[in-house]
């Protein structure tokens, strides 16, 4: 097997599709410095409200780290559960205006979990083509008949929804927000075809909580559709604070019944206390004021319109994500290491991870962004655009 490997790996390496890993020696922040003692401004976290290195999350985690110790060292049906994990549980709920919530050790794990306790071969489910790796891999442990439409197509969804009436669920599964070009879906038509056609709504807003929507409530803020989504998933690491963690978020009946059956709930470790006492105060900051969002929104705003008035090809986006189109995959690769050179820290993506000749640069932005961060990335971006001939 060594030997396979070792020619697996070299094929990847030619391919040029080995992913390398850059080493940050700073906290995650806007301005991080990288192992080579290079200074950086860093565009590609998810860290979309600044929070991964917020005083007052420090702080209660310290706090926590003294009161309730360092790990749980149990699942939380046993003995994992913390006064600090309700309290977690009760923040989330409230902010997305939901009955009850169940933590899990990441997203992915919410996702993997989700379908198959809900599911069986009796149902269907409908999901997006555009969804996350840990959807798919959800859906295919769970026995209910597959569906799958192209991103945001709400002829097609339609059409899935038509063929699935025999079955006895029919459950709708998208991103809130899809992370290769920053697209929102279509809530508004999806609820509307889920009503139509008699279905369940579930969406992962993983890249879209935190960001979409005035006060960052998601997707159910931006469409004015509280209470008409019966399933959110998301994380705690990207806007929320980004450490580590996620969350299934619903009707009473929903979580229960997954404290019961989803596996990686029952058989994986609770996160550590003081991770959920962060979180908790995340969601208090965001309680509060509006000013992260706020800033969120008008670094958006900025960005983008001082890059289409560099003439530069952006895919229309309503979230933090700003795709800068090249199309070649080599452009990419080359303009990402220029921008790197300049002190911008990007990432190039290009086939499998987006179709083919459909290259970009992604672009993330943070409420942590100062505009003098800003500027600096903007005027980067067209000296190595003017350079490469892109604008
Ligand atoms: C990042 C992401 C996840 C995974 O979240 P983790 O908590 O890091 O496991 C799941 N779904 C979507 C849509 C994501 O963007």
């Amino acid at each position: 097997m060594q030997e396979h490997l070792q020619n697996e790996l070299k094929s990847i390496q030619e391919a040029g599709l080995y992913k390398d890993e850059r080493i940050i020696v700073t906290p995650q922040m806007a301005e991080i410095k990288v192992k080579s003692g290079q200074e950086v401004l860093n565009f590609c976290a998810n860290n979309y409200l600044g929070l991964s290195n917020h005083p007052e999350l420090i702080a209660a985690a310290k706090k926590t780290l003294d009161e309730r110790g360092y790990g749980m060292s149990s699942v939380r049906f046993i003995c994992g559960t913390q006064d600090t994990h309700k309290e977690l549980e009760e923040a989330i709920s409230k902010f997305f205006k939901m009955e009850d919530t169940i933590l899990y050790a990441s997203c992915f794990d919410a996702n993997g979990g989700l379908f198959e306790p809900l599911l069986t071969d009796e149902d269907a489910i409908i999901s997006d083509s555009l969804n996350h790796a840990s959807i798919i891999d959800g859906v295919r442990l769970c026995k209910a008949k597959r569906y799958r439409y192209a991103n945001a197509n709400m002829e097609e969804l339609e059409k899935c929804l038509i063929e699935a009436q025999d079955q006895r669920f029919r459950m709708i599964i998208t991103d809130g927000v899809f992370s290769m070009d920053g697209n929102v879906a279509p809530m508004d038509k999806i609820i509307a075809l889920a009503e139509k056609y008699d279905a369940l709504v579930a969406v992962d807003e993983s890249h879209s909580a935190g960001v979409v929507g005035r006060t960052g409530r998601g997707v159910s803020e931006l469409y004015n559709c509280f209470g008409k989504i019966d399933i959110i998933t998301g994380t705690l690491g990207k806007a929320f604070g980004g450490a580590i963690g996620g969350f299934t978020t619903g009707k009473k009946e929903v979580i229960e019944m997954l404290r019961q059956r989803s596996r990686p709930y029952l058989f994986s470790n609770s996160i550590p206390p003081l991770v959920a006492s962060a979180g908790v105060k995340a969601f208090e900051l965001l309680d509060k004021e509006n000013t992260l969002q706020d800033k969120l929104h008008e670094n958006v705003d900025y960005f983008l319109s001082k890059m289409q008035e560099a003439k530069f090809d952006i895919k229309p986006t309503e979230s933090a994500i700003c795709a800068v189109m090249l199309y070649d995959a080599k452009l990419s690769q080359q303009f990402a290491a220029e921008l790197l050179e300049e002190g911008i820290y990007v990432t190039g993506f290009y086939f499998p991870v987006v179709p083919r000749g459909e290259a970009r640069i992604r672009v993330q932005l943070s409420a942590g962004h100062s505009r003098e961060h800003l500027d600096k990335a903007i005027a980067a971006f067209i000296k190595v655009g003017k350079r490469l001939n892109v604008i």
